[in-house]
């Protein structure tokens, strides 16, 4: 009877098996699932957004695998004393991380900044970063510019990133107050004003539960470092026991 129940429960199985692999073939020819990086032809079963050997070939700064790296010193050069910060990507131009990030950002894929969150978050776990953050908190968006574009990539990639170091997001605390412009044009002085009078700390807000907290802010682009060093120098103004150290999925 044992013997008759596992042969139908291994026939049963591998028509499921059988017909995910038709359907996934029909899915295949209906809606041919392409790289985000490279625009080849991905296979469903086994790669998923990025193929595998644009995910083998991301240019990267590993900057989290060095206790120094050009982040931190920048911010500390800056009087913002900040505990530890780095970035994954190398963001340059012609390169395949600036055409995975304008597809995150501008073609509507908010699900390539959580697997690269996450990508990164094994990554930040193996060599033992950010372990001590008690609060993750993306860098905010204007409402109108987040209802338009429909998500904030930052708090896309700090969902992938919180996932694995197990570490909550706390959003609420900094306020995207003025709807900017791209920075892309601006220089290093400009981009720090625009920076300034864009952020604030969010008001009528209890701060008994996040004072003497560790927090981690999250970018998907560190260019100069403006929007990091205002959001940074903002928890330290208004919650003056805090640590602050920042991520950026990508250093330009
Ligand atoms: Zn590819």
């Amino acid at each position: 009877m044992f013997v008759i129940f596992t042969v139908i429960c291994k026939m049963v199985f591998s028509i499921i098996r059988i017909l995910k692999n038709i359907k996934d073939d029909l899915l295949d020819i209906i809606s041919p699932k392409v790289c985000l990086s490279c625009g080849k032809h991905i296979k469903s079963e086994t790669e998923d957004l990025i193929c595998s050997e644009c995910l083998a070939d991301l240019s990267r700064v590993d900057f989290y695998k060095n206790d120094e790296n050009v982040i931190t010193e920048l911010l500390d050069n800056q009087d913002c004393r900040i505990e530890y910060g780095c970035a994954f990507l190398r963001f340059q131009k012609g390169e395949n991380t600036q055409q995975i990030l304008h597809n995150i950002k501008y073609y509507n894929h908010p699900e390539l900044g959580l697997k690269l969150g996450r990508i990164a978050g094994y990554q930040l776990k193996r060599y033992n970063r950010f372990s001590d953050v008690d609060f993750i908190i993306p860098v905010p968006m204007h409402p109108k510019k987040q209802k338009k574009r429909g998500f904030n990539q930052a708090e896309r990639i700090a969902v992938g990133l919180s996932e694995i170091l197990k570490i909550p997001i706390r959003e609420g605390i900094l306020e995207k107050v003025i709807n900017t412009k791209s920075q892309t044009k601006m220089d290093k002085k400009q981009r720090l004003n625009n920076s300034r009078q864009a952020f604030g700390f969010a008001k009528n807000i209890e701060t008994q539960d996040i004072e003497n907290k560790h927090f981690l802010i999250v970018d998907d682009v560190f260019t100069t470092g403006s929007t990091m060093r205002v959001c940074a120098s903002l928890l330290k103004k208004h919650l003056p026991n805090c640590k602050v150290s920042i991520f950026a999925l990508a250093k330009a």
